[in-house]
């Protein structure tokens, strides 16, 4: 798909971002080219339109941004997943390990029901803790994590591996 390229090309790459040693994958700067937006955006409709998707979770903070275009465009809930403290109703919540230390992710009681079919969205996916915990929420609640989907993939921190099985969608794979 001659799409992936040119939204790949619109991707930023900011070295020792935000700490040394790091080389950051900067989706913001796809935002402002429309057509490379759009063509994202539809890549994710084209996958996910009939099949039979009730539920968009998308991981703060550029889950936020994928997914209620998707969730819209599929005739989807789009369901926020936040950092602790953020959310002002029942949450459950799930505690996941960070290089140093950990975080909590929340979702709110309610929002999703057993049966329900979902996926996950996210701008990229590292060594794939944050999505494991995602996925995780969902299935506390008995939703189908039908797929992950995100932008850019590291592949060579095998994210994928910890996904438990769960099928990963990506549109870019970085070094
Ligand atoms: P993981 O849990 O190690 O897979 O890290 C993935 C999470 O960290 C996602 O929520 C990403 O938004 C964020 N993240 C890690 N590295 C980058 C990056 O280079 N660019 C943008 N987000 C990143």
């Amino acid at each position: 798909d001659d799409r992936i390229e040119r939204i790949a090309s619109t991707i930023r790459v900011i070295p020792n971002f935000p700490k040394p040693g790091i080389i950051f994958q900067d989706i913001t700067t796809m935002l402002l080219d429309p057509k490379a937006f759009k063509d994202t955006i539809d890549l994710f409709v084209e996958r996910y339109s009939e099949k039979g998707i009730s539920v968009v979770a998308g991981i703060e903070a550029r889950g936020f941004i994928f997914g209620p275009p998707i969730a819209l465009a599929i005739g989807a809930k789009f369901v926020p997943l936040r950092k602790p403290g953020k959310l002002p109703g029942e949450v459950i919540s799930e505690e996941y390990s960070l290089e140093y230390g950990t975080d909590k992710m929340e979702m709110h009681v309610g929002a999703v029901e057993a049966g329900e079919r979902a996926v996950i969205i996210d701008d990229l996916i590292a060594t794939g803790g944050t999505l494991c915990a995602a996925i995780k929420l969902l299935e506390r609640v008995e939703a189908e994590v039908v797929e992950c989907a995100c932008v850019i993939e590291l592949p060579e921190l095998k994210g994928r591996e910890r996904l438990g099985g769960k099928p990963l969608f990506v549109l870019i794979k970085s070094a």
